[in-house]
C-alpha cells in the first residue's frame, strides 16, 4: 500500500511521520532528531541549508537565514536569501523537500503524497499557500487537516471510550483551541478558535524586552541596537525560557554581547510568568469563546490535550486547571502528536484500516456583499453569510439573491470571511464579474453557491436562474499571485534543489563518493533534457514511458538513491538511442 506521509509544518519546528499498518505512527528522525527547526538559510558558500544547520547559522548570519516563515504564509511577500528572492511558500517548500528526502532515505523508496497540517484558524490564502508549498516540494498534498484535529486523531488512536476533548495548541507562532467530540470512533470537531499571531516566539520577545530593559539599566546600552547581539540574546532567552519550565531560576550568560559588556543575569520563573500572564489570559478567553460556540460548559469536558512546545510552560497547565477544573494530559509528546495524527489520516486515505474517521469543520463564516438594511438604514455593504462558522466539511450552501436594477447586464460577486454585519468589516477573499445577464427587470434571481472542500478551499458559483448562465471561481488566486505558474515554479525549485545537490549542499546527504554522484546527476540532467525535448514529437506510448522514467529519475535524485539513478540513466539512454534515430 502506498505510504502517505503526515507532516506538521510548524512555525518553529516541523515533523514528519508515517503509519505503515494498523500499529502506531512512526516519527521519522531528521539528523537524528524527531523535530526539525523550520529554518532555511544560504550558507557562506551559497548552499541551501535547512533545519538544524540553518538554525545554527541564525546567530552568525541572520541576514541569510529565515525562521517562522509560517507566519507569512498566504501573504504576497518575498524573503531575500543569498541575493535571491523567495516567496513564503517557496521557503516552506525547502522545509518540506528536506523532510520528504529524509523520509525517502528512511523508507528506501520515493514518496509522492502527503497530508499536511495547518492551524485551524488558517484562512483560505494560508491553506492554499501551504498546498502550493507542498506542490513546489514535489508532493501531492492529498489533504490539509487542522492541527488540533490531527492531535485528537492521534490521541483517539490510543483510546476506545467516547469523550469530549479540548485541544489546547500553543506552538511557536500560533495558538488554536478546538472542541473535539469522539463518539464510536468518529472524531468530530465541534468548534475551533485561535490566533495566528500568538505563541512561544512572543514569549521570547517579551523576555528579550525584559532582559534588554534590565541590561540598559545596568550598562546604559541598548542591546536591540545591535542585530548580532539581538540574535544572540534571542537564542539565549529561548534556552532560559525552556529551563524555566523545569526550574525556578534560569541564568543568561553571554560574554562580550556588545563591546566590552557581558550579559550575566538571573531570571526567576515568577518574574517570567508575570510577563507572559496577560498573553496566556488571552488564550483562556479564547478557550471560553470556543466552549460558548460549541454549547458546552467547562464541566462537560472529559480531557484536555496539550499540543505545541510552548504548552510545556507550567503556567499553561496551571491556568487551564484553574479555569476548567481538569488536569491537562501530557501522554503523547506535544511536539509529535500533530504529525502522528497527520500520518494516521494519510494512512486512512491510502486504505489502511484505522479506528477513527475524521469530521472536520470550518472555523469561519463565508458570505457575500449585498444591498440590505443595517441598523434601520439601507446599505450596499450588508454582509450575507452563506456558509456558517463551525459547519462540518465538506459543505455546500446555496442562497438566492436578486438583481437590483432593470436591464442589469452584469453583477460583481464578492466573497468575504467573518462575522461582522458589514461586509467591509470582514476579510475580503475574492471577487469576480458575471457578465451577459438577460437584461431582465430588477429582481431577477441569481443563485450563489459556496462550496468548501475538505481542505477548507472555497469554490464559488454564481448562476442566473432563468438562463442558467453561470461562472465558477476557486478562491485561491487573490492573495497569492498567479497559480497557473505553479508548475513552472515547481520546476524552478526542483532545479534549485538539484543545483544545490550538485554543489554538495546538505553535506551529510550524500553517502557514496561525491564525484561519482555528481557524474550521475550531470548525466541524468543531460539525458532528461534530451528526453524532455522529444516528448512532444514521439507517439503517446513512448511519451508516457519517457515521462514515467523522467519522474522516477527526479524522485531517485531527491531520494539520493544512486543505484536507481544509474539504472534509470541507462534506461533513458537506451530509449533515446532508439527514439532519436
Ligand atoms: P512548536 O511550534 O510546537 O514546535 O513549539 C515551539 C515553541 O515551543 C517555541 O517557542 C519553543 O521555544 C517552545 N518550547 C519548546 N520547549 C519548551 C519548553 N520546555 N518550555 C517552554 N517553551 C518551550
Amino acid at each position: 500500500m502506498e505510504i502517505i506521509v503526515g507532516i506538521d509544518l510548524g512555525t518553529t519546528n516541523s515533523e514528519i511521520a508515517i503509519l505503515r499498518d494498523e500499529s502506531k505512527p512512526e516519527v521519522i528522525p531528521v539528523e537524528g532528531e524527531m523535530i526539525m527547526p523550520s529554518c532555511v538559510g544560504i550558507d557562506p558558500e551559497g548552499r541551501l541549508i535547512v533545519g538544524r544547520t540553518a538554525k545554527n547559522q541564525m546567530v552568525s548570519h541572520p541576514e541569510n537565514t529565515v525562521l517562522s516563515i509560517k507566519r507569512r504564509m498566504g501573504e504576497n511577500a518575498t524573503v531575500t536569501l543569498g541575493g535571491k528572492s523567495f516567496s513564503p511558500e517557496e521557503i516552506s517548500s525547502f522545509i518540506l523537500a528536506r523532510m520528504k528526502s529524509e523520509a525517502e532515505k528512511y523508507l528506501g523508496h520515493p514518496i509522492a503524497k502527503a497530508v499536511i497540517t495547518v492551524p485551524a484558524y488558517f484562512d483560505d490564502a494560508q491553506r492554499n499557500a501551504t498546498k502550493d508549498a507542498g506542490v513546489l516540494a514535489g508532493l501531492d498534498v492529498v489533504r490539509i487537516i487542522n492541527e488540533p484535529t490531527a492531535a485528537a486523531l492521534a490521541y483517539e488512536a490510543g483510546h476506545e471510550e467516547n469523550q469530549r476533548i479540548l485541544v489546547y495548541d500553543l506552538g511557536g507562532g500560533t495558538f488554536d483551541v478546538s472542541l473535539v467530540v469522539v463518539e464510536n470512533g468518529i472524531v468530530e470537531v465541534k468548534a475551533s478558535h485561535g490566533d495566528t499571531h500568538l505563541g512561544g516566539d512572543d514569549f521570547d520577545r517579551l523576555l528579550i524586552d525584559y532582559v534588554t530593559k534590565r541590561f540598559k539599566e545596568q550598562h546604559g546600552v541598548d542591546l536591540k541596537s545591535d542585530l548580532r547581539a539581538t540574535n544572540r540574546l534571542w537564542v539565549a532567552v529561548e534556552k532560559a525560557k525552556c529551563t524555566l519550565s523545569d526550574r525556578p531560576f534560569a541564568g543568561i550568560r553571554e560574554e562580550f554581547i556588545v563591546g566590552n559588556h557581558h550579559l550575566d543575569m538571573e531570571i526567576s520563573r515568577d518574574d517570567y510568568e508575570e510577563t507572559i500572564r496577560p498573553m496566556l489570559r488571552k488564550t483562556m478567553d479564547t478557550v471560553h469563546a470556543c466552549l460558548t460556540d460549541s454549547l458546552f460548559l467547562p464541566k462537560a469536558i472529559d480531557k484536555i490535550i496539550l499540543v505545541g512546545g510552548a504548552t510545556r510552560t507550567p503556567l499553561v497547565s496551571q491556568m487551564l486547571q484553574e479555569d476548567m477544573g481538569i488536569e491537562p494530559h501530557h501522554e503523547i509528546s506535544p511536539d509529535l502528536i500533530v504529525s502522528m495524527g497527520a500520518a494516521i489520516q494519510g494512512a486512512a486515505i491510502s486504505g489502511v484500516k484505522t479506528k477513527s474517521i475524521l469530521v472536520d469543520i470550518t472555523p469561519y463564516t463565508f458570505g457575500t456583499r449585498a444591498v440590505g438594511e443595517h441598523e434601520g438604514m439601507m446599505t450596499d455593504d450588508m454582509f450575507v453569510p452563506v456558509i456558517k462558522r463551525n459547519s462540518s466539511l465538506p459543505v455546500s450552501k446555496e442562497e438566492l439573491f436578486y438583481t437590483y436594477h432593470d436591464n442589469q447586464e452584469k453583477i460583481l460577486v464578492e466573497i468575504f470571511q467573518g462575522d461582522d454585519p458589514l461586509a467591509s468589516d470582514n476579510i475580503f477573499i475574492g471577487d469576480f464579474w458575471i457578465k451577459g445577464l438577460s437584461k431582465a427587470r430588477a429582481g431577477s434571481p441569481i443563485l450563489l453557491n459556496l462550496e468548501l472542500d475538505i481542505n477548507g478551499i472555497l469554490k464559488v458559483t454564481a448562476k442566473e436562474k432563468t438562463t442558467g448562465l453561470s461562472k465558477t471561481v476557486t478562491m485561491d488566486t487573490t492573495k497569492k499571485g498567479n497559480v497557473s505558474n505553479l508548475e513552472e515554479r515547481r520546476r524552478n525549485i526542483a532545479a534549485f534543489l538539484e543545483e544545490d545537490e550538485d554543489a554538495g549542499g546538505e553535506a551529510d546527504a550524500f553517502s557514496s563518493d561525491i564525484e561519482d554522484k555528481q557524474n550521475l546527476i550531470v548525466r541524468a540532467k543531460g539525458l532528461r533534457k534530451r528526453a524532455e525535448g522529444l516528448l512532444s514529437t514521439v507517439n503517446e506510448e513512448d511519451a508516457a514511458e519517457l515521462s514515467s522514467i523522467l519522474e522516477q529519475s527526479r524522485h531517485a535524485i531527491a531520494a539520493q538513491d544512486w543505484e536507481t539513478v544509474a539504472r534509470l540513466n541507462e534506461s533513458l539512454s537506451d530509449m533515446l538511442f532508439y527514439l532519436e534515430d
